[in-house]
């Protein structure tokens, strides 16, 4: 399945812009888990993270193949995309299942780079995975709700101004359907902080800018409710295909990157007399990981053109990430091997773009989700939770 040529235009003007961030930026941000406020503000400003947004609300209006391309490009030029990679698949929610009014009131600010939806209020301390047992509640009282409640994992919330949260509006024992009486909030943070919302960083391995976030009786106005009450569970779901397709293009742009130094340094390093890489100890190893990732790109490529088709891509979008997770995890791996000890000096970049993919197999979903996603929807298989 090879790539539209269409795509390669896009490529270049995103291996341009990140000509601009060297390594050297990553690193000083990575010392001070400072935001790259600079790269996320460049990236706005030539609409790639409006890619996915359409062109009547100002977006780009591009394919979901031209947003993995963007995704996978930044990582591949060593950057890291995870400062901003929300804003393409949250918005989602919104395009799709917002009012009109909504639409025209966010998505052309959020185009022109003058708002950020960064943040997205999923995961709780208590509940983790098991989503429809989230404890934070959403009352609504008059012309607005009233949420109490914590998130843990924001990421990006101190550098967004909305999130998208998830909220329960009608107790788990008074709903008809398991999934039922959850719902989404557009939550306008900079109105919010200080009145009923706190945010606390949290230090992370490495640079993720993410965070805890209390409620403790934050008024949300009722007109920020997106789509109907008690429905917002299947509008998160709907919007995870998105999530993990642009995060599987993610890794796989890492699994360059880690590929791409590896083969440079093992042409010339020269230990004993001759490079390393004439080794076939050495070779191997990163013959392995390049068919991996090349495995991994293949089934990123398929679900992606079934998303952008609008057909069924959840096990592909499970598969793809899955795959190329562990692509990128190898490949970091094998790189750090392949470097000796260089591979743990900080100039180098492996040892942070390591901590950075680590990620992968953990969130968005986590591996044992995804093969348990494979198991029952695909295969069939009795339920296991
Ligand atoms: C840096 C970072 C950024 C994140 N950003 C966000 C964000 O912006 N917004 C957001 O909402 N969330 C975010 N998350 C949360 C992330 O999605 C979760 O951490 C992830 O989904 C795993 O959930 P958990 O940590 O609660 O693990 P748990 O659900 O506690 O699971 C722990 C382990 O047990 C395994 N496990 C659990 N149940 C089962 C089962 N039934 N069968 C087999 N194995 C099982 C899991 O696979 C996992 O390995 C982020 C997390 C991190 C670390």
């Amino acid at each position: 399945m090879t790539e539209s040529a269409d795509l390669a235009p896009i490529r270049e003007a995103v291996r341009a812009l990140c000509a601009n961030f060297p390594g050297e930026y990553w690193r000083r941000l990575d010392r001070e888990r400072a935001y790259p406020e600079e790269f996320v503000a460049a990236l706005t400003k030539a609409g790639f993270l409006a890619a996915l947004i359409p062109e009547e609300f100002g977006g780009s209006g591009l394919t979901m193949s031209a947003a993995t391309a963007i995704m996978e490009e930044i990582q591949a030029c060593g950057c890291n995309g995870a400062a901003c990679h929300a804003q393409m698949y949250t918005m989602g929610t919104l395009l799709r299942h917002g009012s009109a009014e909504q639409k025209a009131r966010y998505l052309p600010a959020i185009a022109r780079g003058e708002l950020r939806l960064q943040a997205f209020g999923v995961t709780e301390p208590a509940s983790g995975t098991d989503t429809l047992n989230l404890r934070t509640t959403a009352v609504r009282d008059g012309d607005h709700y009233v949420v109490n409640g914590q998130k843990i994992w924001t990421s990006r919330a101190e550098h967004s101004d909305l999130m998208l949260l998830l909220a329960r509006t009608t107790p788990r024992a008074e709903v008809k359907s398991r999934t039922g009486g959850l719902s989404v909030f557009l939550v306008d943070m900079r109105a919010a902080r200080g009145k009923g919302l706190t945010i606390r960083p949290i230090r992370t391995m490495m640079n993720h800018a993410t965070t805890e976030v209390f409620f403790e009786n934050m008024h949300v106005p009722a007109d920020n409710l997106i789509g109907a009450e008690g429905d917002g569970f299947r509008y998160i779901l709907s919007g995870m295909n998105a999530e993990r397709i642009l995060i599987a293009a993610e890794c796989i742009g890492d699994a360059k990157w880690f590929i791409d130094k590896a083969t440079g340094y093992a042409r010339e390093r020269e230990v004993f007399g001759r490079a390393i890489g004439q080794n076939q100890g050495v070779q191997f190893p990163i013959a392995r990981a390049y068919i991996g990732m090349r495995a991994a790109e293949l089934m990123v490529r398929e679900a992606a053109a079934l998303y952008e088709a609008g057909k069924e891509c959840g096990a592909e979008a499970n598969m793809a990430k899955h795959l190329a997770a562990e692509a990128s995890w190898a490949a970091a791996d094998m790189c750090v091997q392949t470097h000796g000890g260089f591979g743990f000096a900080e100039e180098f970049d492996i040892e942070r773009k390591f901590r950075e993919t680590r990620l992968y197999t953990v969130a968005p979903i986590s591996t044992n989700l995804i093969l348990s996603y494979i198991a029952e929807h695909v295969l069939d298989l009795p339920r296991s939770y």
